[in-house]
């Protein structure tokens, strides 16, 4: 009787590579990943600025668009109605916003 010979069977196995930095982890109210270079604890210059802020800290997105500017007032209404920060403090932080939205239309820079 003959031995039977063993098949072999061919397997190719992709070749494990590291994941890619994708850039800045943040994603943004029009749900795209923000992407830039990331300048620490993976986020970019910019982000990990604001998440360095009491504003951050407060629950308020970054207000980078007109979606999280919309975002950004809506969570102010809610901390004012709450009591959490003042009718004063909602002005001036509208004020700002606008300031913040004309500044970087002016400027044609994409935060
Ligand atoms: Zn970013």
């Amino acid at each position: 009787m003959e031995a039977k010979k063993a098949e072999v069977i061919d397997i190719p196995f992709a070749k494990w590579e590291p994941p890619k930095d994708e850039g800045c982890r943040v994603v943004k109210s029009d749900g795209t990943r923000c992407g830039k270079p990331v300048w620490q604890e993976g986020m970019c210059g910019v982000h990990r600025e604001w998440e360095m802020t009491m504003s951050a800290a407060m629950g308020l997105p970054f207000p980078e668009d007109q979606l999280s500017m919309h975002r950004f007032l809506l969570r102010a209404l809610d901390l004012v109605v709450s009591g959490k920060i003042s009718e004063r403090r909602l002005r001036a932080m509208e004020t700002l916003c606008r300031m913040i939205v004309r500044n970087a239309r002016v400027g044609r820079y994409e935060v």
